[in-house]
């Protein structure tokens, strides 16, 4: 381990088998795999709560698009059947109450140190250890370092001129503020209009006195068509959960929302108008499966964008804003749908204003005020960045673990992310990302795909102390050969038109622009994974224990604490 690196604190020899970082879904379910296996496990987290995502992004709106009865966790059939989910889609606060649930009733919390923020881990040839580093000065050792970091949690503010020296408030959707932020009577503005923008905007707009919206790339919103659950339709889950997990992993994208088998390209114009609109209605998602062309076939998919633009015509009563909100030149899907409540509509409110910074870029802030190219000129008392995240890569390459012979994780992906499977980094030995880049993640019902990586990386973990392995690492012929196919993939979609989305890293300044999610399908990256490791883990190196000797594991079984 280099002098340098080591920030300080005593390295204990082994003090644990296993650093997950993140108390997220997918830290929280590798804790309980781990103590399944018997292996001493903590998870290590920056903030002072669990929950990640949902835990940090508590901006008005923010709600998830997947439904509650799929966007949950499965390995418990109690915990499905006791849990009762409000609504269609879950808001945030229900998902972090749900989150809480389950730590509290699997007693994951002793094992869950916050307030812990990772801020470098180095791996030790000589041990075969990594010495993972937290900002509080500690240093611990471990044989597995389990990257639980999160896909979209890296948030971004642009670096605007003058960003530093506005006089008013400003938040973040990704790290908003545990108190409630009052915008009644206040002029706010909102830079951004992805995903988590489109769901705020509606919400600010009812208490703003004004509200300006800064929108640089327009992106399709589809209607959520939030509602609260349906008692009948909840009942049918639960009698069926085992069949609509079994059904969801099977699937494309890791959750039972309908996908039309049909091809559009074969459909009549008719039969195409027809499904558009059911798809509008069905809302969310549902449009990126209305064909199984829809993203490969630029007509089924421009038929789409078509159809969603006279929707727009017809929700917004201002033709000029009404042109600016459609998305020109962008094939619907291939930057992330949006899905939001009363979006368009928002623009008919008198207190809502639409300023289109593409064509009259902000140019710096000062004072009150946000100052475009032009000279315009608006008075703001807070300003809402929703602009992203550096993602899928962001979280880890601030960590910038060191592999083998010193190579850092960011010196080993300045060509962009490189995978094994989007679960192991060739060089970085017994180091796991769950929902990696290379990996379906944010192509797939995460909380799906989360359950399925850990149980990946427990089996893993188990064959090698029971075959008196060492380490596992992914070689770079089969790193190389992943990240091409990864790329191949996205190269035959529609997603290769549409460059300049986070999907590429391109809303990072800096970021090499390539496509990071794996687009080949939940069910075929299942069925590969798994042949993985049946085979005796193809691809990977696996060295030998120094002294070969049974790992001694303590049996578990999983303990009800908190109540239903
Ligand atoms: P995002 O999709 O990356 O959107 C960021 C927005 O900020 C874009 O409109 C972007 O414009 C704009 N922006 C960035 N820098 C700017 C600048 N300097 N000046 C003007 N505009 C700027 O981020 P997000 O909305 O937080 O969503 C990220 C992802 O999180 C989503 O795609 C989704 O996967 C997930 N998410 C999901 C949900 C849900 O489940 N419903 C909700 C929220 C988030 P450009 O497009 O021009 O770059």
């Amino acid at each position: 381990m280099s002098e340098t690196r080591t920030k300080v604190g005593q390295v204990h020899p082994a003090d644990v088998d296993v650093v997950i970082v993140g108390a997220g879904f997918a830290g929280l379910y590798m804790l309980y795999k781990c103590r399944q296996l018997g292996l001493k496990a903590v998870v290590l987290e920056s903030a002072d709560g669990i929950g990640g995502t949902w835990y940090h992004n508590r901006y008005p709106g923010a709600r998830c698009d997947i439904e509650s009865l799929d966007y949950s966790y499965s390995f418990s059939e109690e915990l499905q059947q006791e849990w009762h989910w409000t609504e269609r889609y879950a808001s945030q606060p229900e998902i972090l109450s749900y989150i809480e649930h389950v730590a509290d009733r699997f007693d994951l919390n002793r094992d869950i140190r916050l307030n812990t923020r990772v801020i470098g881990a180095e791996f030790d040839e000589n041990t075969a250890r990594w010495a993972i580093i937290t900002e509080n000065g500690d240093t611990l050792a471990t044989r597995y370092f389990v990257m639980a970091t999160g896909v979209l949690s890296a948030a971004q503010v642009p670096d605007i001129p003058g960003r530093d020296s506005f006089e008013g408030e400003w938040y973040h959707t990704g790290s908003w503020p545990h108190e409630e932020v009052d915008f009644t009577g206040k002029r706010v503005a909102v830079v951004g209009t992805g995903s988590s923008g489109t769901q705020l905007i509606p919400i600010v707009a009812e208490s703003a006195s004004e509200l300006y919206v800064l929108q640089r790339t327009a992106n399709f919103c589809m209607p959520a068509q939030n509602r609260p659950l349906d008692p009948e339709l909840e009942r049918d889950w639960k009698a069926h959960y085992p069949e609509r997990r079994a059904f969801a992993r099977s699937s494309n994208f890791g959750h039972n929302q309908l996908s039309n088998p049909l091809s559009g390209k074969e459909a009549s114009a008719k039969e195409r108008r027809a499904e558009f609109e059911r798809r509008w209605e069905l809302g969310g998602l549902y449009m990126m499966r209305a064909f199984k062309d829809i993203m490969t076939d630029a007509d089924v998919n421009l038929d789409a964008v078509s159809y969603v633009h006279e929707q727009i015509d017809a929700l917004v009563n201002d033709p000029a804003t009404s042109d600016v909100l459609k998305p020109k030149d962008l094939f619907i899907g291939t930057k992330r749908l949006s899905s939001g409540t009363n979006y368009y509509e928002t623009f008919n409110r008198g207190n809502v204003s639409l300023i289109d910074v593409a064509a009259d870029p902000i140019k710096r802030i000062q004072g009150h005020s946000i100052e475009l190219d032009s000279g315009r000129r608006m008075e703001v008392d807070v300003i809402i960045y929703a602009t992203g995240f550096d993602a899928m890569s962001g979280s880890m390459l601030r960590i910038d673990p060191v592999g083998r012979k010193a190579l850092t994780l960011s010196e080993h992906w300045s060509g962009g992310p490189r995978t094994y499977l989007g679960i192991t980094v060739a060089g970085f030995p017994n180091m796991f990302i769950i929902a990696g880049p290379g990996s379906p993640s944010v192509f797939s019902n995460m909380v799906n795909s989360i359950e399925q990586h850990v149980e990946w990386v427990a089996a893993a973990m188990s064959y090698l102390d029971d075959h008196g392995f060492a380490t596992l690492k992914a070689t770079s012929e089969a790193e190389r050969d992943w990240v091409q196919h990864v790329n191949d993939i996205a190269e035959r979609t529609l997603y290769r038109h549409a460059r300049k989305t986070w999907f590429y890293g391109a809303n990072t300044p800096g970021k090499p622009v390539v496509f990071m999610p794996y687009l080949g399908g939940v069910n075929n990256y299942v069925t590969h994974i798994a042949s993985i490791a049946e085979n005796g883990y193809t691809g990977f190196e696996l060295t030998p224990q120094a002294h070969p000797e049974k790992t001694e594991r303590t049996s578990f079984s999983p303990q009800r604490t908190g109540k239903t």
